[in-house]
């Protein structure tokens, strides 16, 4: 990556210009963002299918399913991990974008992200569901 001597975004960004920010995302994104199955992927009885649903379904052009009432995104490489390029070349990390629009989805996140950073035995939806008269928090 080229020496970003204490500018900010911006500068760096005209510094740059827009090839040399192409060049950029491609070259972390090739490092970073690949996803490659391993055993974690066949967790949860996800035996013959990788639970994260890799390879992404390859889609040449963005469009609206009126099926699923969703806006299916362009994906030119079925085994990379949505990304925003702007935090892909600054932060130079891997990450995984998603849009949550139902509160089941929310609650799945939610449950996902506290069981990743907490690494607690007891999964957070067990828990809550030990708090819950109802138990329908799981
Ligand atoms: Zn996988």
């Amino acid at each position: 990556m080229p020496d970003r001597d204490g500018k900010c975004v911006h500068d760096i960004l005209i510094e740059w210009g827009a090839d040399m920010f192409a060049t950029e995302i491609k070259k972390c994104g090739e490092m970073l963002q690949h996803h490659h199955c391993q055993p974690v992927c066949h967790k949860y009885g996800n035996v013959d299918r990788c639970r994260f649903l890799f390879p992404h379904e390859v889609v040449d052009a963005s469009y609206f399913d009126p099926e699923s009432n969703a806006i299916v995104l362009v994906c030119r490489d079925g085994t990379m991990n949505y990304f925003n390029p702007y935090i892909l070349v600054f932060c130079q990390h891997n990450h995984d974008l998603k849009c949550i629009l139902s509160g089941k989805g929310v609650k799945a996140a939610m449950f996902y992200i506290s069981d990743y950073i907490t690494k607690m035995d007891v999964k957070t939806c067990e828990m809550l569901s030990l708090l819950s008269c109802s138990g329908s928090f799981a």
